[in-house]
């Protein structure tokens, strides 16, 4: 299905990352793996050996438009390509705002929110020249109906959305798709510091019955144009 095409995706070495860049492989794309730092991302390509030559490894500071541009220019370098980017790297926050600092919330704005504007920048460069592309990003449920606590979070998301929505627009001219999934509560490691208990609560709410895996997400990130598409178990909040 994705023969020949090239996807990057941010936040590849865990969790939904991780499985979307699995999802990707198996369809047959080549797929750059782009975590925070090296270690990482080899710990991640020592568990996708079979797929040796179609995989690499890359991590540029999201947040530099210059690192971006060569990490994709190395990708483009490789595979001729960079068909699909996902905008996937994230980090949450359960801060109160009592205790929330102006540090902390730039920190979460940075790599949720900035980082997806300037890969999208960079992907969308090489997209445009090349005849289209796909970006799809990583949002939430929680921009639908934001949390308790850890306002940052749901602010980024809902900035993400904002960000989906307004390129999807600006970019369907270069032919490039811009869509995001928004999953509910998913088993990574982000929600593996919750509270057991938190987190059998808001399972037996979930209409389906479960938290998703992150292999219910990675399902979603294809075969999709511009919609938020919630991948939640139909859970109400
Ligand atoms: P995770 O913590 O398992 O993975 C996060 C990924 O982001 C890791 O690969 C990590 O290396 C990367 N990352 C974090 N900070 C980075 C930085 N500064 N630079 C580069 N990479 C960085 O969490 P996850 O649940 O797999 O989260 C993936 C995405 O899904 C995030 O955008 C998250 O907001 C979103 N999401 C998760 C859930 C959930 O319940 N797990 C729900 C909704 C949305």
């Amino acid at each position: 299905m994705l023969t020949n095409k090239t996807a990057a995706v941010t936040g590849g070495t865990r969790g939904i990352g991780l499985a979307i860049v699995k999802k990707y492989l198996e369809n047959g794309a080549n797929v750059v793996v782009m975590g925070s730092r090296k270690e990482t991302v080899d710990k991640a390509l020592a568990g996708l050996t079979e797929y040796e030559g179609r995989v690499m490894g890359l991590w540029p500071d999201l947040c530099d438009p210059e690192a971006v541009a060569e990490a994709f220019a190395a990708a483009k370098e490789r595979f001729g390509r960079l068909d699909i980017l996902a905008n996937n790297a994230g980090i949450s926050s359960r801060t109160s705002l009592y205790d929330y600092t102006v540090e902390e919330f730039g920190k979460i704005l940075d790599i949720n929110v900035k980082a997806v504007f300037v890969c999208s920048q960079a992907a969308a460069r090489i997209m445009k020249e090349q005849g289209g592309g796909v970006i799809i990003n990583t949002s939430s449920m929680v921009a639908e109906y934001g949390q308790p606590a850890g306002c940052g979070y749901p602010a980024t998301k809902f900035a993400v959305n904002g960000l989906t929505r307004s390129l999807a627009r600006e970019l369907a001219k270069d032919h490039i798709r811009v869509n995001a999934v928004a999953p509910g509560v998913t088993r990574t490691d982000m929600v593996a510091a919750l509270p057991p208990e938190m987190v059998e609560r808001i399972s037996s709410g979930i209409p389906l019955g479960r938290v998703g895996e992150p292999e219910d997400i990675a399902n979603a990130f294809s075969y999709v144009t511009g919609v938020t598409l919630r991948v939640d178990g139909a859970a109400m909040t």
